[in-house]
């Protein structure tokens, strides 16, 4: 669905992409997993045809941005990381409004909205004004929206920006059923456990560029391991896992050390380094994020 090769974006003096390569396929889930700036938001809307590349090559669909644009904007859905919804119209006049920029027949449209304001669970809100929507069915509305011109590919800037929990599971339960009928998804999240649950694969991205690609399960079995034991940061705790040869990374005041057996690593360590506090988790893919650049994904 999408191959991009050495893609790049620049802002003046400011590279927000730089030369990175990846490719989506039909049917798959990907994610850009980053921290802010990363660049995450600038690779979609290169793909949106919002934003020009400045350089490499880029096709969607099997066509370039830079020439077919109003065909690959026809056959895509986008969620904006902003809550773009036009405050005026309720929630079925800002989907009608929509579904007339795609030309679709009065007739055809009603019908689809009322099929996407039932999908996303607001078939009560159709007559209310957007101010009066919570947060969640405000992003909610903007997915139905997304969907209006039934495309075969969904780019979705931070879907689940700012939700509660309930509200998440709620859009990431809606976008597996997107793929179980056939859309491809590609998506951008700062959110760990939405990239872990939700995609299929994912690139790391840091800095304009990508650090890591693979399948969220792999990639944290290769850089992290298994499991981590977390340990209060102390100059004795440091100074005893250096002496017992122990890898570890600092993330604040945490020491992290990735093991295949906590329970068994979790009893040396209280034995020898006698840490004040100490918890056993599994990891996750802010320790790969972590072992990748040093940093947390919010720091
Ligand atoms: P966030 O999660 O905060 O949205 P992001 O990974 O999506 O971050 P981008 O919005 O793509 O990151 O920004 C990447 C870099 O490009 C940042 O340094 C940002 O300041 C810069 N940038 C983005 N848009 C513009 C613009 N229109 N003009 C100048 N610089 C920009």
């Amino acid at each position: 669905m999408i191959t991009a090769r050495n893609l790049t974006k620049s802002y003046g003096t400011v590279t927000a992409v730089d030369g990175i390569s990846f490719s989506v396929e039909k049917g798959e889930i990907f994610g850009f997993l980053g921290p802010n700036g990363a660049g995450k938001t600038t690779t979609m809307k290169i793909i949106q045809c919002v934003s020009p590349r400045s350089g490499g090559t880029l096709s969607v669909f099997d066509l370039d941005p830079d020439e077919h644009p109003a065909e690959i904007k026809r056959r895509i859905g986008v969620v904006p990381q902003e809550t773009n919804l036009d405050p005026d119209f309720t929630c079925e006049g800002n989907l009608m409004t929509y579904a007339r920029y795609f030309d679709i027949p009065v007739d055809s449209a009603k019908k689809r909205v009322d099929e996407l304001l039932a999908f996303v669970q607001l078939e009560e809100k159709r007559n209310v004004a957007i101010e009066k929507l919570s947060g969640g069915m405000k992003r909610r509305l903007i997915l139905a929206r997304a969907l209006i011109n039934s495309p075969e590919l969904l780019v979705l800037d931070e879907p689940t920006i700012g939700l509660d929990p309930q509200a998440r599971h709620l859009v990431w339960e809606r976008l597996k059923m997107l793929q179980a009928q056939g859309s491809t998804i590609v998506l951008t999240t700062h959110y760990l456990d939405e990239a872990a649950r939700l995609c299929d694969r994912l690139v790391i991205m840091d800095n304009g560029k990508i650090l890591e690609e693979g399948v969220p399960a792999d990639m944290v079995r290769h850089h992290a391991g298994e499991e981590i034991v977390e340990v209060e940061r102390s100059d004795e705790v440091l100074a005893c896992l250096e002496e017992m040869g122990i890898r570890f990374e600092i993330a604040a005041d945490t020491v992290l050390v990735s093991t295949s057996d906590a329970p068994a690593l979790a009893r040396t360590l209280l034995e020898r380094c006698r840490p004040k506090k100490m918890l056993t988790r599994p990891a996750t893919l802010e320790d790969v994020f972590l072992k990748l650049t040093g940093r947390g994904l919010r720091d």
